[in-house]
Order: C-alpha cells, then structure tokens, then sequence
C-alpha cells in the first residue's frame, strides 16, 4: 500500500480530550476519530488491527469447533420481555420505534436471540453439544463513555453462546473456551490474567474475565501467587480475622467535633487516622435505610451489599433528607450507637481495639468506644473491598492488586434464558429438559486499546507482531530526487508483496525525520531505509520497532529477516 493512498492524517499534539495513553496514539496515528460520544470511525490502519485482532479470534473459536452466524443487531421488545429483561436491563439498552410505534433495542448482547434460535432449531440432546458465536457491532449506552475505543458506546464483540444437556457439558464447554481464549490472547502477544468473577446482568452460576494487566486499567484485580488466586476486586471475600482482639480499656466519651462531616476533617482535628474511626453509611431499603458500618478507610463493595436482605437494588445510599426522616439525626454524624436502623458491621470492625463513630447529633462524635461494649459485639459479615496485604481468600499468603482492563469474559448461565424462553431438549428417555447454556465475549475493539496500553513508548506504538497493521514499512529517502532510490525501492516493495509481506511504502514528497516519526508512531514492527549511499554500498538500513538499533544489510539479508 502506498503511503499516499491511505487519507491518514497523523497529529504531533496529545489530542486534549485523550485521558490515557492508547486514546492519544489512536487518534495521533490515524487509526480511529470520533463521531459523536462514544461513537467512533476506524480509519483503514485501524480497521486493519481490528480485522487482525478479529481474525485471531475468528481462527481460534473455529479450532474450538465453534459455528459462525450473524444474528441482527435490532431486536424485538417482545424477546427481552420474555427473560424479564426489557425492564430490568436498565438504560444501557437503547430503546429505538419502529414506524408502527412497536419497540426495539439495539442488541448490547444476545442472549434473548440465540435462545430464540435454540428453542426453533434444537430438539434431540443429540444435536448437542454446540457452540455458536458471531463477530458483530454492539451498542450500549455507557452512562459514561471514555477513553476512545474502550469504553465506547457502539463497540465490535465476538459473543458466543454454547448449548448442552447438563451441567457436566457445559462445563466442558466452559472450560474450553477457557483455553480458546487463552490460545487467542497469547497470540495476540497480550500480558493477561484470568481471574473470578460476578455474573452480573446476565446472570447465571460460575464466570471469569480475562484481563489485560495495565495501569489504566478500570478494574482492580486481587491475586495471589502463592495460592494461584485471582479475581475481579469486586468479587474477592474477605476473612474473619481469627486473631486474639485486645481491646482498649478506655471508656467512650463524646466529643465535640464541628464541621466534620467527613472522616478527612474528622481526623485532622483529633489528629487520627482513617482507620481509627467507623463509617457509617446509611443504604436504601426496601422499607426504611438499612446502615452499613465499615472501618473508615475501607471501601463498601457494592456487590457483596447487595446481598443484604430487603436492600433496595441497585444499591443506592439514602439521601440526607431520608436519613433525617427515618432516624431523625443530621447527615454527617451518624453512628451506630441508638441509630434506630436495621445495621450490618463489616468483620473488620470487630477488629478495632477501639473506634470513633458519630454520635447521631450535629458535631459530636464518640471517641473510644468499643466493639463489644458499646455496639453489642454483633455478628459482622463481609462488606468491603479486598486491599493489599488482605490474607488471601484461600488462607495462605497476602493478597496484591493489579490494574486490568477486561477484554474477555465466560459464564455458566446455566438454565437462566433456556427456563425463561423455554428452550429444550429431549434427552434419551424422551423426556423434554431445559438447555444449558454458556455465553462467551470478547471485546474485539476494546483489545486494540488495550494492546496499545501494553505496548507503547514515547514515539508511539509497537504492535505485536500478529496484529500489526503492516510488518514492514518501506521509507526511500527523496525518492523524488532520485530514480535509482525510487527503483531500488520499488523494486523491493514489489518483491515483498509477492511474498504476501504485508508492506508499507512511503511515497511522500516529505522530510524523512517527518516519515520516521510516523513510522514509529504508527507502530510498524520493521522499518526499511533506502537511500542513494546505501545503494552505493549495497546496503538497506533495517530497524525494529522493538530494538531501535538499526543495522546496515545487503538486500537478501534484510529480506531474509523481513520473511523469518
Ligand atoms: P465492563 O465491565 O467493562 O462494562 P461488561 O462486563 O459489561 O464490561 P460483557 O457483557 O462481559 O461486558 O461484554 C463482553 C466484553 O465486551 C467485555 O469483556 C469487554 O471486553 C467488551 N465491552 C463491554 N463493554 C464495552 C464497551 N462499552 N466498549 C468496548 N468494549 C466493551
Ligand atoms: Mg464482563
């Protein structure tokens, strides 16, 4: 491809809208714009790494003896109505009319459809084990899209869907997928960590992401080497301490503590830390606010609160009109001490030889007191966010945490869509048994990001290899001055073509600094310099992206490293 022909603009500045760093290279190289919020172009270099990346996964899901179709993306309200989820999906999903005023949505996922599929087209358990998966655009209305492709609102998934008899199947089926995905992410030439998982929206038993380790990463991932542990912060328990707890033996006094409504003020003017006090925040019931108290340096775990009997879903804290309606006390003080409220204490909690809390009236606390003597030693549970240093779930070793971006995700739906659209099967004896399920996704365009966030330096990007828009890119120095460049260099661009190179040619009337800047910025994997004194001595600059150190070669030489 000649270098002219692509209408690639690449841009010097960092892009003020790019928060991270693949945001930025994406738009400096050319390889996406935006439209609108989360709506983007993927211009012909990027599409290139987006077909690569989906190749890959296309190739990978076939080994696994997967089946491609291409379902619609505009789905019927009727569908989602039938697994309860038209109203329960929330406004992710874009409603759309259509001219008789019937309701559809633009499919996040698809779930609704395959089943569809299943319960027309399956009838004998024979037919099973089958896997079906498409490569197909996705819309969801991100409450806040961001950085570029990542977190977009319109975006390119593969999502497969298995179907079997029982559990047993589909745990196969699970499992390789488990290595599929794997296979497709190695090569890819990605650092990633599978880790556990909450099932979220889609429901159903056990699940696992697959996340690509990066600092920009939005989700935290707690693992243990030691104990082979990881999983999504969100889902990691946390332990009961079974450590002796010696308690203070001062008595609780009330403090006069104003304008401390927040911890960070509180413990400036008592001169504290943040896990000397408790927090306590008050959640929306079903009936009244239901309390949570957590030590108050740790963070509430939305998921584990959910789980709190008569909580309202999703969680939400009570406002301060409702606290002050239900308790009567002011926003910024309350405690657990005579709160009038259903409470839940974290484990953690029982642990604090002694505690600050609010006193239930505006600016006063209580300092000093005590778990058992003054909260009632109640049962705790488990309510906040894993950290460093936590013992890990499995009880050997400290947990770390790492930064990922989740670019793959696996569920056991189990009989979650084949109950609720009635999808079956007859097994031996003739008798009709619901489908179990698997569904399996793969953030296609969200990988290319990623990849960038792995894979960058301060001149640009460096493509892995197997997904590199072009392996070569071929820079003849003032070809327009000079015929025996021009020649040499189109001479080499044709050779590699034939040898199904994919090549680069930079045939711009430009300067080279301008021409090797792109290159690097771009990212191609190998550079070729062609000048009229290379010529003179049989020679071709050779450079990789990776090791920046270019080396003279005679012709055959650089094609032979180019091939290999
Ligand atoms: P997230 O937690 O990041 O919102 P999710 O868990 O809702 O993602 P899934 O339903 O598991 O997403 O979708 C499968 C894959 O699609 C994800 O693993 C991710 O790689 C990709 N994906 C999801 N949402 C987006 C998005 N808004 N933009 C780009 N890719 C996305
Ligand atoms: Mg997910």
């Amino acid at each position: 491809m000649f270098y002219s022909k692509l209408g690639l603009t690449t841009i010097k500045e960092n892009p003020s809208d790019a928060e991270i760093i693949s945001h930025q290279l994406m738009l400096r190289a050319g390889l996406i714009r935006k439209l609108s919020a989360g709506l983007y172009t993927w211009m012909p270099i990027g599409l290139r790494v987006l077909r690569k990346v989906e190749n890959i996964v296309r190739e990978e899901m076939n080994n696994a003896g997967a089946q491609e179709l291409l379902m619609p993306a505009v789905q019927p309200s009727s569908l989602w109505e039938e697994s309860g989820r038209w109203n329960e999906y929330g406004s992710l999903l874009l409603r759309i009319k259509d001219r008789h005023n019937r309701d559809y949505c633009f499919g996040p996922t698809h779930e609704e459809v395959i089943t569809d599929i299943a319960r027309k087209e399956l009838r004998s358990h024979k037919q099973l084990p089958l896997n079906f998966y498409q490569i197909q655009t996705k819309f969801r209305d991100e409450i806040r899209p961001r950085f570029g492709v990542m977190r977009a609102r319109e975006f390119l998934m593969k999502d497969a869907y298995s179907f079997h008899l029982d559990q047993d199947s589909l745990e196969q089926g699970y499992n390789l997928m488990h290595e599929t995905y794997s296979k497709a992410f190695e090569r890819m030439g990605l650092e990633f960590r599978v880790v556990d998982a909450d099932s979220g929206e889609i429901g159903g038993n056990r699940s696992q992401e697959f996340h690509v380790i990066a600092d920009s990463g939005e989700d935290a991932i707690a693992y243990c080497d030691e104990e082979n542990y990881a999983a999504n912060i969100e889902l990691t328990p946390t332990l009961k301490s079974q450590a002796k707890i010696v308690k203070s033996k001062k008595r609780k006094e009330k403090k006069h503590t104003p304008n401390t409504k927040d911890i960070a003020s509180l413990c400036k003017l008592l001169k504290v830390e943040p896990k000397d006090t408790v927090k306590t925040l008050l959640l929306k019931g079903e009936k009244k606010p239901i309390a949570v108290v957590l030590r108050g340096d740790h963070q509430l775990n939305i998921i584990k609160a959910a789980k709190i009997s008569g909580i309202s879903l999703p969680v939400t804290m009570a406002d301060e009109k409702e606290i002050k309606k239900s308790t009567g006390y002011d926003f910024g003080y309350i405690g657990p001490i005579d709160l009038g409220l259903e409470i839940y204490y974290d484990h953690a909690v029982a642990e604090m030889p002694s505690l600050i809390c609010g006193a239930n009236e505006k600016d006063y606390h209580f300092v000093d007191a005590n778990f058992s003597d003054d909260l009632g030693n109640p049962d705790t549970i488990d309510l906040r966010n894993a950290e460093v240093g936590d013992p890990s779930p499995n009880g050997r070793g400290k947990l770390s945490v790492a930064r990922g971006i989740e670019v793959g995700h696996i569920f056991q739906l189990g009989t979650k869509y084949s109950q609720a659209l009635k999808a079956s099967v007859q097994d031996d004896s003739g008798k009709d048994v619901p489908l179990s399920m698997g569904c399996y996704g793969i953030g296609i365009s969200r990988i290319v990001a990623a990849a960038i966030e792995q894979n960058h330096d301060e001149s640009g990007i460096i493509w892995p290899e197997n997904i590199a828009p072009y392996k070569v890119i071929i820079i003849p120095i003032n070809m327009h001055k000079s015929k025996k460049v021009e020649t040499a260099a189109l001479d080499l661009y044709e050779f590699l073509k034939n040898q199904n190179i994919e090549v680069l040619f930079d045939d711009r009337k430009i300067r080279p600094g301008i021409q090797f800047a792109d290159a690097e910025l771009i990212g191609i994997p190998i550079r070729i310099v062609i000048s009229e004194k290379g010529i003179t001595n049989n020679q071709i600059e050779f450079r990789s992206r990776i090791s920046q150190d270019s080396e003279m070669l005679s012709r055959e030489e650089a094609i032979k490293r180019i091939i290999s």
